[in-house]
């Protein structure tokens, strides 16, 4: 399949077009590089930078590239600066994602795959976290993806669009060969913060919260490799040969694992110890989130390859060895 990958250049859609070559498919990428890395896609790829803001952009690269299916991982994911900044939120997810679906319905593309998030799901009343779940978002991140989703569900049976939206949980790791990694301006995720406050790098970490009512007191959380989220999003295409199709997916490996148990993995792979102290509880974060992945295990024939988070641990600390400064272009 030729698949256009929107946001291509970020976190998640850069291991999902390496991916999407290692399945034999052919990736072109469309990133503005505001939070992307042009490093982050090998050269031969073709690249198209361009802004989802942009329509007349965007109707350009869609004639010349005419791709079977639209992925689309590019919004922003900062949950405090949703709730300070909301409009650039609904500008950057929402706005620019009905562009981007404008153009491709324009154009007779109608196969789409969405980067959802567990956050629209809010505080749920129960846990694990099944699809099924009541989706209400405790933050204007969340409340976007879910925009977007309720967007696609009157598009396909208008429109004929066929989609599958990913719900992840907390993407986590690099590729195993070292090439490509996670590389955040300003980083806010607890692996790559963790890894550089051990390398010397970072602050002594913050353990935000360690009175939660979680069996160490501090947050639990789901963390699903990048390779096997983007494995998954491929293994969707199948779906998509059905016009109106619609799916939706939780993605994640099941295993709740607290900040605690994240830190000790980190100084167990990095043989370094990880400077922390306990701070205040971050508002917003919920005490446990982590998901029941059953739909994608058997609907998709899902199965992560990292269960745990050592191994998941071993390859982002592969990622910060090799490139202490991740991508140097910031
Ligand atoms: N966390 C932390 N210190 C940090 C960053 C994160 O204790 O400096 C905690 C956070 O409270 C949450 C977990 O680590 O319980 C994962 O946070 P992250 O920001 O990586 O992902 P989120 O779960 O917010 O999507």
């Amino acid at each position: 399949m030729k698949v256009l990958v929107a946001g291509g250049a970020g976190y998640i859609g850069s291991h999902c077009v390496k991916q999407l070559l290692a399945a034999g498919h052919e990736p072109v990428v469309l990133d503005n590089l505001v939070y992307g890395h042009r490093a982050a896609v090998a050269p031969a790829i073709r690249f198209h930078e361009v802004n989802l803001g942009d329509k007349a952009a965007i109707d350009r690269v869609l004639a010349a590239e005419r791709p079977d299916v639209v992925m689309h991982f590019a919004a922003f994911a900062y949950v405090g600066e949703s709730v300070t900044d909301p409009l650039k939120y609904y500008h950057n997810n929402v706005a620019a994602t009905l562009n981007l679906l404008d153009s491709m319905l324009r154009h007779g593309v109608r196969k789409f795959v969405f980067s959802s998030t567990c956050a629209t799901y809010g505080i749920p009343d129960r846990m694990p976290i099944t699809e099924a779940l009541l989706q209400r978002p405790i933050n204007p991140y969340g409340q976007t993806k879910l925009d977007v989703e309720n967007m696609l569900k009157s598009l396909a049976p208008a429109t004929g669009l066929s989609f599958a939206a990913f719900r992840y949980f907390n993407a986590a790791g690099a590729a195993e060969d070292g090439s490509i990694g996670e590389d955040h301006t300003p980083e806010s995720h607890l692996i790559p913060l963790a890894i550089g406050a051990a390398q010397g790098l970072r602050p002594e970490l913050q353990i935000f919260g360690n009175d939660y009512p979680t069996p160490d007191g501090t947050c639990l959380r789901d963390y699903v490799h990048v390779d096997d989220l983007s494995r998954a999003h491929i293994a969707a295409f199948p779906l998509l040969e059905t016009a109106g199709a619609q799916h939706f997916y939780n993605l994640g490996t099941g295993t709740p694992t607290s900040v605690l148990e994240v830190i000790q993995a980190v100084e167990k792979v990095s043989g370094l110890k990880v400077p922390a102290k306990f701070a205040p509880r971050r508002a917003g974060d919920p005490p446990a989130l982590y998901a029941d992945a059953t739909k994608a295990r058997t609907e998709l024939g899902w199965t992560p390859r990292f269960q745990t988070i050592q191994p998941i641990v071993e390859t982002a600390w592969r990622w910060h060895q090799a490139k202490p400064k991740g991508y140097g272009d910031r």
